[in-house]
């Protein structure tokens, strides 16, 4: 029954939602009326029990096994495991709780993922400074630089660099109380203290530790009262040259609704981004995880070439590349063949068209500003310069070509502009590249680049 729950859960509770608070569920025991299930955490027991109960009993009665009470309890050995080494699809991995450090026994931090350490994270160039700031943050010395502000896309490695930074901390300084949790948790620790009239204690908590880490800081953007909390927690512990780092989907200044003097105060320490994975990149993710699974599976074959076509192929997120790598040598060593390429398109067929040809107005913007040097501010801006005018009318053709977006979609995406200029900008491009072949192979090569 509760496989068949879960599942549908999967769909009603939102894919993130899922893999964070259901997949990690063990039911332990279903009788009389309870289910009991087995959680890494009183915190992630709580947060389910609050959250998603309604979600369970009645996903549980519509598979013929209704109960009047849920359950939580808190395993003393949940599944740790060693970098890498779970053999389910990416995406479904339950984070294994990793707290062994004493001292933070106490603190309601988010459960870390033994995965997610400095060894197994690839450095590459669009990640390299963020990983040297990590690592600078996790030598645990004197706090140089605060916060410590990542920011990035889904899937490039914010959290795993945050969870090495608490791994790291916990290995050579067990002394310090490091506390990792999502902006999310913040927030619902905040309101339950508030509801139990524990506001004090909440404070106290929060201002006692020595590095506090709050991950996807988006989140709390037009949420006033957190917000409000938030930032005095903030600025207590920058007062006591406690060190912080935040991670977030955007750069702290283009993050809708957040107060002004949070971003500014955001602004102050180190902001570095985590930018699009490359190439290069990629195909040391899929050797690094690629090299354990041989390892595992010592009789499958691995042709070549199969690593550098995913790796050019599927350039969405690293978190969809695991997940395809994982799909892949478990089918491989099910079906008892060598992975050869044509094993592969077969297998991944879903992933390798879901990643075709998705490309976005955003994305066509960056590349042409990066090819012609021009700032996108500039590419998107009013300027009427013809050094930025060709490169925009560019961007502009590149947009009604490669995405399904209209032309009024697109003008808005170009600052406002009327469908008429990005009619009038297309037209002057595929004018110019009837004569002008240095345009049309720009332009082949620029539609390469994007399409992968
Ligand atoms: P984000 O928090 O930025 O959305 P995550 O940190 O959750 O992304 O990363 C998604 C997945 O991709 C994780 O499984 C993570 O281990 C993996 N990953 C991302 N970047 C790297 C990297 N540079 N090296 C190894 N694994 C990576
Ligand atoms: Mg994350």
């Amino acid at each position: 029954t509760w496989g068949k729950a879960r599942d549908e859960l999967r769909q009603t509770v939102g894919k993130n939602n899922f893999v964070t608070w259901i997949e990690p569920l063990k039911l332990s025991s279903l009788a009389n009326g309870v289910a009991r299930f087995e959680v890494p955490t009183t915190f992630f027991g709580d947060w389910v029990s609050r959250n998603y109960s309604d979600h369970i009993r009645h996903q549980l009665a519509n598979h013929g096994s209704p109960v009047d009470r849920l359950e939580f309890a808190v395993t003393r050995n949940a599944a740790t495991r060693p970098n890498g080494t779970s053999l389910e699809p990416a995406e479904t991995r339950p984070a294994a709780p990793a707290r062994a450090a004493s001292n933070n026994d106490d603190l309601p931090g988010a459960p870390l993922d033994a995965r997610f350490t400095f060894d197994s994270f690839v450095v590459g160039k669009p990640n390299e400074l963020a990983h040297a700031a990590a690592r600078r943050v996790a030598e645990g010395g004197p706090v140089t630089f605060n916060p410590l502000f990542l920011y990035g896309g889904v899937g490039l490695g914010k959290t795993h660099l945050m969870h090495a930074i608490a791994h790291e901390l916990q290995a050579r300084r067990p002394e310090l109380r490091v506390l990792y949790l999502s902006a999310e948790q913040f927030m619902y620790r905040f309101v339950q203290a508030l509801r139990d009239r524990q506001i004090m204690d909440f404070k106290g908590l929060f201002r006692s530790v020595d590095v506090l880490m709050v991950d996807d800081v988006q989140f709390i953007a037009g949420k006033d009262s957190t917000q409000d909390e938030f930032f005095h927690t903030f600025n207590a512990l920058v007062d006591q040259n406690k060190q912080i780092v935040i991670s977030a989907d955007r750069a702290p200044g283009e993050i809708k609704d957040l107060e002004e003097r949070i971003k500014s105060r955001l602004q102050c320490g180190l902001v570095v981004d985590l930018h699009p994975t490359d190439y290069e990149l990629r195909l040391g993710i899929l050797q690094q995880k690629a090299e354990f699974y041989r390892q595992q599976y010592r009789d499958l074959k691995l042709a070549d070439g199969v690593l550098e076509f995913l790796a050019h192929r599927i350039t969405t997120n690293v978190r969809v590349l695991e997940g395809a790598l994982t799909r892949l040598f478990a089918f491989a060593s099910l079906v008892g063949r060598e992975i050869t390429l044509e094993l592969t398109q077969d297998c991944l067929a879903d992933i390798l068209r879901a990643s075709d040809r998705k490309v976005t107005v955003e994305e066509i913007q960056r590349k042409v500003a990066e090819h012609y040097n021009v700032r996108l501010s500039d590419l998107i801006g009013p300027k009427r310069l013809r050094s930025i005018a060709r490169p925009r009318q560019i961007a502009m053709y590149l947009a009604k070509q490669l995405t399904p977006r209209s032309l009024p979609e697109i003008g808005r995406r170009f600052g406002g502009r009327d469908h008429t200029t990005i009619m009038h900008g297309v037209r002057k491009i595929e004018e110019l590249m009837a004569t002008d072949s240095q345009l049309a192979d720009d332009l082949q090569m620029l539609k390469r680049l994007l399409q992968g």
